[in-house]
C-alpha cells in the first residue's frame, strides 16, 4: 500500500531516513541544506501539521504513517467532510468502498443513496436549468463515465443524484484528497492511533475517523424476491429502469414513501403502467410527492396490499406478483415484468457492532447533543449512518461538515 505525502508517494512502513528523503523534494530541499533540520524535527515531533499525515513512532522500530483522519464513505456526508478536512490541512484519506455489482444488488451503491435517485429538486444551489455544460466544465474527464446521460443539449433539467454526488467528489478531489476504493471491514478502537481495516487486509492507522457509510436499501426478504434479483427485481429504478425488459411493460414499486413515489414516477416514463403497492391506505410521502403519484395517469396505487410472492421463471425472470390484502383475506395476482423496492433503509454499521454505540435501529449514536461525536473519542459520525429521521442529501452534507469541524477541533485538542 502506498500513500501520498505532500505529493510524494511513500510506502506505509518507512524508516525516518526514508521519510526524510521522500519528503525533501516537496519542500524544495536537498540533504543537509538549511531547512532540512526543521523537516527532521517535524518528523520526530510527529504533531506538526506541516507534515501531513503526521507520524507515530513505534519505539525501536520503523515509522508507521498514521493518518490525521480517515473518512469512510462516498456519499454527500463523506465528500463534504473531505472538503472541510482538506481545507483544514488535515490531508484526509477517504476509503470510498468498492464499485462492484454486489453492492448495487444489496442497495448499497458507490456514491451512496443519491446514486439511486433521479432528479434532485431540493438540494439548494441546483435549480432546474442547463446542467450539462456546468457538469462538463466541473467534472474531470476521468470521472465523467459515472455521469448520467445528458437528456439533450436544449433541455433544462434538475441535477440528478449521481451527478450531484459526483460534483461533490470532484470538489473534494480538487483539494488533493486521497481516495482508496476499498470496503472497510473492521476498526480497532483499543489503542491509539486508531486502526481501520480495509477488505484487502491493510490496516490504516489514524488519529481520527469520520464514519459516513450511509444506509442500504431494504428488501422484503422473500425467497422468490432473491431468486429474481437482476432478473426483474431491483432496488434501484434509476439504475435499471431503462432496461429493455421493462419498456412498455407493467411494473410494481413497493412502498409508500418519497422514494417509492420518485421511483414510480421515474419508471412511468418507460413502463406501460406502474402499480405502486402500499400496505396502508395513506402514503407516507410528502404532500407534493403524494400528489405527483396521484396525478400521474400511468401510476396505479394499490392500497392496503403486501407482496406474498414474486412470480417468474428462469427464462423470463419476473412475470408477476401475488398480493395479499391487509384489509381482508383476499389475494390477487398482477402480471408484471419488473419488481422495484422502495421500502426504506438499514444503516451500514455491521462492521461497527460492539465497537461503537448504536441505537435500537442500528444507527450510530451521537453521544454529545448537537455534535457528531460517537461513543469513542476521535470517532465522528455523519450522514444517514447516524440519522434515521431527516435522511436528506443536504442534511448529510451538513453533518459531514460538522464532523470534519469536530474532528479538526478534537485533533487540535490532542496536539495533532
Ligand atoms: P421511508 O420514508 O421510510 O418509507 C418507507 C416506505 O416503505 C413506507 O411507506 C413503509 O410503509 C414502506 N415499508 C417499509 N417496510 C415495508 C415492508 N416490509 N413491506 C411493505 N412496505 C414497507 O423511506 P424512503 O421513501 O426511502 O425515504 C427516506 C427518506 O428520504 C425520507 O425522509 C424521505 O423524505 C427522503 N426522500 C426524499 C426524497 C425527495 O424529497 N425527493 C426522495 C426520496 C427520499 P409505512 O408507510 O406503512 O411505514
Amino acid at each position: 500500500m502506498h500513500f501520498i505525502i505532500e505529493n510524494v508517494w511513500v510506502t506505509e512502513q518507512l524508516t525516518i531516513a526514508q521519510v526524510y528523503v521522500a519528503l525533501l523534494p516537496s519542500y524544495n530541499l536537498r540533504p543537509g541544506q538549511h531547512g532540512t533540520f526543521r523537516l527532521v524535527w517535524t518528523l520526530i515531533r510527529t504533531a506538526d501539521p506541516w507534515v501531513l499525515p503526521s507520524l507515530s513512532l513505534a519505539p525501536g522500530k520503523d515509522f508507521i504513517l498514521a493518518q490525521n483522519v480517515v473518512i469512510i464513505g462516498s456519499g454527500p456526508a463523506a465528500w463534504t467532510a473531505a472538503i472541510y478536512a482538506a481545507r483544514a490541512n488535515l490531508n484526509p484519506l477517504v476509503i470510498e468502498g468498492q464499485n462492484i455489482q454486489e453492492h448495487y444488488d444489496r442497495g448499497r451503491p458507490p456514491l451512496g443513496q443519491l446514486a439511486l435517485t433521479t432528479e434532485v429538486e431540493n438540494y439548494p444551489g441546483f435549480p432546474f436549468g442547463h446542467m450539462q455544460s456546468f457538469l462538463e466544465s466541473a467534472i474531470d474527464e476521468k470521472q465523467r463515465y459515472l455521469l448520467t446521460p445528458d437528456p439533450g443539449t436544449d433541455q433544462k433539467y434538475s441535477v440528478t443524484g449521481p451527478n450531484l454526488v459526483l460534483l461533490m467528489k470532484q470538489q473534494a478531489l480538487n483539494f488533493g484528497i486521497r481516495v482508496i476504493a476499498d470496503d472497510v471491514v473492521d476498526i480497532d478502537t483499543g489503542s491509539r492511533p486508531l486502526k481501520v481495516q480495509a477488505e484487502e487486509g491493510d490496516w490504516h492507522e489514524t488519529h481520527a475517523i469520520i464514519v459516513a457509510t450511509g444506509a442500504s436499501a431494504n428488501y422484503l426478504g422473500l425467497e422468490s424476491e432473491n431468486r429474481y434479483k437482476n432478473k426483474g427485481v431491483s432496488a434501484c429504478a434509476v439504475c435499471d429502469g431503462a432496461l429493455p425488459r421493462f419498456r412498455e411493460k407493467p411494473l410494481v414499486v413497493v412502498g409508500g414513501g418519497d422514494s417509492a413515489v420518485e421511483e414510480a414516477d421515474y419508471l412511468s416514463k418507460f413502463a406501460s403502467t406502474v402499480y405502486l403497492v402500499h400496505r396502508r391506505d395513506k402514503l407516507r410521502a410528502s404532500k407534493i410527492m403524494a400528489q405527483r403519484a396521484e396525478d400521474n395517469p400511468k401510476i396505479d396505487i394499490v392500497w392496503n396490499h403486501v407482496v406474498d410472492e414474486v412470480l417468474g421463471n428462469d427464462q423470463d425472470g419476473v412475470t408477476g406478483v401475488r398480493l395479499d390484502s391487509t384489509a381482508d383475506e383476499s389475494s390477487h395476482k398482477l402480471d408484471i415484468a419488473g419488481f422495484f423496492l422502495a421500502i426504506g433503509h438499514t444503516p451500514n454499521t455491521e462492521f461497527l457492532k460492539d465497537k461503537l454505540e448504536l441505537n435500537e435501529k442500528g444507527y450510530l449514536k451521537w453521544t454529545v447533543p448537537f455534535r457528531t461525536n460517537t461513543s469513542v473519542e476521535g470517532i465522528f459520525a455523519a450522514g444517514d449512518v447516524s440519522d434515521d429521521y431527516y435522511r436528506q442529501a443536504v442534511t448529510a452534507a451538513g453533518t459531514g461538515c460538522m464532523a470534519a469541524l469536530d474532528a479538526e477541533r478534537w485533533l487540535a485538542s490532542q496536539g495533532i
